[in-house]
């Protein structure tokens, strides 16, 4: 398996008037090519900041990150977003959908960004299907504000997979659903990691974390206290009795 991302010595310092906050605290980190990773901890502890950082949403203030075996840390903003929009797709906790276009248009941006005019017809033919292989296809000419969080995550997970990204980075994709539109959301997670892809995925619930990740790693304080390979099952609850008791 060969090495999609790595980290060594991440910072990131937050200025705060004359303090800072060592929001992600030297972070070394080498993630494989179609792992699932889950990252846990407590509120605060840096674990969105981390993935910012890893998708290039955010700069780090010290440290390096590799993906695919090239250095990203310091490409300029348009390059990252060209290299965003090819190899990385981003699910948030709160959506962030565009309110004012349709579903559709949501997740057909991605495809248009970039695209020359000829691909614009196969883009609206890829996110049509997404949409429906998401269980959402007849929300297709919906505004946003009408849909159920529970569609609304389905939609960004749509707009996430559009390019076929080889990476995909969730914050807390589960954070505002029932207990229900959980499983289905991890379901695609999981048959998105079936399919090659390497997914890195932010929760504080434990269930999330176990159920489709391989690997789980613990954050505290802006640093990875813990790395642990889940073998499903039995063994993800000893890792979690592990965690816990420590
Ligand atoms: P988590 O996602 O684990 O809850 P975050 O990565 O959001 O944690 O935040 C880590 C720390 O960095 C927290 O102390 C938070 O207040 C601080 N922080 C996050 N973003 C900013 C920001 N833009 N400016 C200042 N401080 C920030
Ligand atoms: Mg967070």
């Amino acid at each position: 398996m060969g090495e999609l991302l790595r980290t060594t010595d991440l910072h990131r310092l937050f200025r705060m008037g004359d303090a800072g906050v060592p929001a992600v605290d030297g972070i070394d980190l080498s993630v494989g090519e179609g792992e699932f990773v889950s990252i846990m901890g407590p509120s605060g502890c840096g674990k969105s900041t981390l993935l910012y950082l890893l998708g290039g949403l955010d700069r780090p203030t010290r440290g390096e990150i590799h993906l695919g075996g090239h250095r990203v840390d310091r490409l300029s903003r348009s390059r990252w977003a060209r290299l965003r929009r090819r190899q990385i797709g981003f699910v948030f906790q709160t959506f962030n959908l565009v309110e004012n276009l349709t579903v559709l248009q949501n997740v057909q941006l991605p495809g248009m960004l970039g695209a020359r005019p000829g691909r614009r017809a196969a883009t609206r033919r890829r996110a049509v299907a997404l949409l429906e292989e998401l269980g959402v296809g007849d929300k297709a000419k919906a505004l946003p504000g009408v849909l159920s969080g529970g569609q609304r995550q389905r939609v960004a997970i749509a707009r996430a997979l559009m390019n076929e990204p080889p990476l995909l980075l969730a914050d807390e994709p589960t954070g505002n659903l029932d207990s229900a539109t959980t499983t289905d959301v991890l379901g695609l997670l999981r048959r998105f990691h079936a399919a090659g892809q390497t997914v890195v995925m932010v929760t504080h619930d434990p269930r999330v974390a176990t159920t489709a990740a391989q690997r789980l790693l613990a954050m505290r304080d802006g640093r990875v206290v813990d790395d642990v390979r889940l073998n499903g099952g039995t063994g993800a609850a000893r890792a979690l009795r592990d965690l816990i008791d420590r």
